[in-house]
């Protein structure tokens, strides 16, 4: 079994939609808040303002059709596609049309998964999601009714997996085990097992089963990881099929990533990628005359005009400070942070001119002082 960044296990290997994931080059569709199970799952994360309702967003973007999908797939360049929910099957010509658009415009390269329940799939479902050109799909189920759907999704050409809770409980912990057993004997490929986590729908009920938060998470549920290395150790010993625990960790670090691809294809000449993945950039405001002047003085550096507005990247803004290019007093000037979603900008954070000196002083410092070791 191998250990890989922030607590995540593996053995043998992972799905395709997995390994996309880590890259932060798959787009999550969220297709429908609907679901038949929300009485049952009782460890389910969805947010009370998704629950029940049928909205879509594909990652933090609201969907109005598929072109928003197609927009944020392009915004990010991304390799891979999920649908996900609430229950994919309820709304199951949405998910056809999608996915068919979606194939259609971004070719056979992209990779696309589904999550499902599995309670309303059927032989004939699962044909008609693979004909459009559905790649793998993950039941989540403790059902062996929807177990018993393994061979006909393998039948369909889908690959087929597993993705369920780690619960920290031993009659949870061998029925897992059981399904790992399934799943070698019916042709699944993989069973994925994520952390327990603690959210506001959930957490009552996870309390009362004696659940505890991890020490070391704001979210994990204690002993979910242990509870996943053993249904692993199990899967290694055991079957032939590859087995993954995805830490709670990894959906921040999905974002992350994804953010930062977003933000490299977003940004502007004039604009710097920041590690948290939104695109910032200094704007000057002032006279036209003083503006004029700072173009001038900027010639040949990276920077752009608009209107009344002069904007450029932070080392650009550094150059006019360090060689006393403008007098900062006759201009309004901040540097600005904005979060890049497809074809528009956000504001997130706005710094004033001081801050941005006080930080361009401390760059100062630090090279004052490497010269004079030196
Ligand atoms: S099937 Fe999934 S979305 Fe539906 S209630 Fe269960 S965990 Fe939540």
């Amino acid at each position: 079994m191998e250990e890989l960044k922030l607590g995540a296990l593996r053995v043998r290997g992972w799905s395709r939609g997995c390994e996309l994931c880590w890259r932060g080059s798959k787009a999550v569709v969220f297709i429908t808040g609907l679901c038949n199970l929300y009485s049952s799952c009782f460890y389910c994360t969805i947010s009370s303002w998704r629950r029940g309702r049928d909205v879509q967003f594909v990652d933090e973007i609201e969907v109005k059709d598929v072109s928003d999908v197609i927009a944020e797939l392009r915004a990010i360049d991304a390799e891979g596609m999920s649908v996900t929910g609430g229950e994919p099957a309820l709304v199951l010509d949405r998910v056809l049309r999608y996915i068919k658009i979606v194939r259609g415009e971004l070719g056979a390269k992209l990779h696309i998964h589904m999550y499902t329940n599995g309670v309303l799939m059927d032989e004939e479902k699962l044909s008609k999601l693979a004909d459009v050109g559905l790649d793998e799909i993950r039941f989540h189920s403790w059902d062996d009714d929807v177990w018993n759907l393994v061979e006909a999704a393998q039948d369909s050409g889908l690959c087929v997996g597993f993705e369920m809770p780690a619960i920290p409980l031993s009659p949870y912990i061998r029925r897992l085990k059981d399904l790992a057993l399934h799943l070698d004997r019916g042709g699944g490929r993989f069973l994925n097992l994520n952390e327990l986590e603690f959210s506001e729908m959930n957490r009552k009920e996870l309390l009362h089963m004696g659940l505890k938060p991890s020490p070391e998470s704001e979210v994990a549920v204690s002993g979910s990881r242990d509870a996943a290395k053993d249904v692993l150790s199990f899967v290694e010993r055991n079957t032939g099929i590859d087995g993954y625990f995805c830490p709670a960790a990894q959906k921040d670090y999905q974002m992350w990533t994804r953010w930062r691809r977003r933000a490299k294809r977003a940004a502007e000449s004039y604009e710097d990628v920041t590690e948290d993945g939104t695109v910032f950039r200094v704007e000057l405001s002032g006279s036209k005359l003083l503006l004029r002047r700072i173009t001038h003085a900027l010639h040949g550096e990276d920077f752009a005009v608009s209107g009344e507005k002069v904007m450029m990247p932070l080392n650009t803004f550094k150059k006019l400070v360090e060689e006393d290019l403008v007098d900062l007093n006759d201009l309004e000037c901040f540097g600005v942070e904005y979060a890049p979603l497809p074809g528009r900008r956000i504001e997130v954070a706005r710094y004033p001119c001081s801050f941005l000196l006080r930080s361009l002083k401390k760059d100062f410092e630090v090279k004052a002082r490497k010269q004079q070791s030196s």
